[in-house]
């Protein structure tokens, strides 16, 4: 896209490796642009194991701030001289502010996550979740579902040590680890008022596929399907809930509302969110 540049534009952008492939600058411009601030979002490929040697470059070349994906979010925390609630509960950044030489670190995945829930008509309160995943994107959703009162969170893993580390990390003590075999998630469906695919399983490019959805079926038909994934649009896990039923949803909200908050705290400008992410949708549809 093409945006106007001037002597007054401040400069953000998305850190990572690799990130050539992110649809964070289009996002961002696509909203600077809506709203008329002086901003321009860029691209830049950090290696691992230079996010230190990255801040103060940034800081130095002016930088308002950044946002950061793999593998840059655990690195950046110990960096920050202020992190956010959130971003200290999940021990990740993805949105780092600069103002005055001083980094603030926040994460916005959880925010982000909790209003494509809240556009479903899903409120967590209460809730019984099966979570599939314990990597970062899992760490996000399952906190923030424990922080606004869900009534169990099941994390499902296939490597059990990681659902036992996250579990540990909640301090509602809301989150249980459980197994990722069929038989345990189609007992655990049973019960669950909201599944959320949080691994990359189904994933275009690569990222394997689930074996056999038939746990999908254990679900109670009020129940809610949510995929983190965005890219394919329906992933194998939301066609099969879609044709059971079920409200399903991808995780293209997530993505588009956590660039809002990040926004928001880059600018200091209140976003309306809802009517932000309708205007960015569509430039992220498939062909
Ligand atoms: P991580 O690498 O941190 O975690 C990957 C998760 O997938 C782990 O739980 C891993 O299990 C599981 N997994 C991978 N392969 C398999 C397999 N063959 N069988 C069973 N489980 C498997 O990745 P992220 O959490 O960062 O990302 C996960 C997905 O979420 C990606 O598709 C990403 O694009 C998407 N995402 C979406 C966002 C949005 O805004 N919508 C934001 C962030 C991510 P194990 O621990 O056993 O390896």
């Amino acid at each position: 896209m093409l945006v106007e540049l001037k002597n007054t534009t401040r400069k953000l952008c998305v850190i990572g490796d690799p990130v050539l492939h992110s649809k964070s600058p289009l996002i961002h411009n696509t909203m600077l642009a809506a709203l008329g601030l002086d901003y321009v979002y860029l691209c830049q490929p950090v290696p691992a194991g230079e996010t230190a040697a990255w801040l103060t470059a940034a800081k130095q070349a002016g930088y308002a701030g950044f946002n950061a994906t793999m593998p840059h979010k655990e690195a950046l925390v110990p960096l920050m001289d202020d992190l956010d609630p959130d971003a200290r509960l999940y021990g990740a950044v993805n949105t780092v502010c600069l103002r005055e030489g001083r980094a603030i670190g926040y994460n916005t995945d959880g925010l982000g996550f909790l209003r494509a829930l809240a556009d479903a008509g899903v409120r967590p309160e209460g809730k019984q979740v099966v979570l599939l995943g314990a990597g970062g994107a899992a760490k996000a959703v399952a906190l923030k579902l424990s922080q606004q009162g869900a009534g169990r969170v099941w994390v499902c893993n296939r490597t059990a040590e990681k659902a036992e580390a996250l579990c540990a990390q909640d301090p509602a003590g809301r989150l249980v680890p459980a197994g990722f075999d069929p038989d345990t998630l189609r007992r655990l469906c049973r019960e669950a008022d909201l599944l959320v695919n949080s691994t990359s399983l189904g994933m275009a490019g690569g990222g394997g596929q689930f074996g056999d959805l038939g746990f999908l079926d254990a679900l109670p038909p009020e129940a809610a399907v949510f995929d983190v994934i965005y890219h394919p649009a329906e992933t194998a896990l939301l066609a099969r809930a879609r044709a059971g039923g079920h409200t399903a949803r991808n995780g293209l909200g997530m993505l588009l509302y956590q660039a809002v908050y990040a926004l928001e705290r880059f600018t200091g400008t209140a976003i309306d969110a809802a009517a932000m992410a309708e205007k960015v949708a569509p430039l992220l549809a498939e062909p």
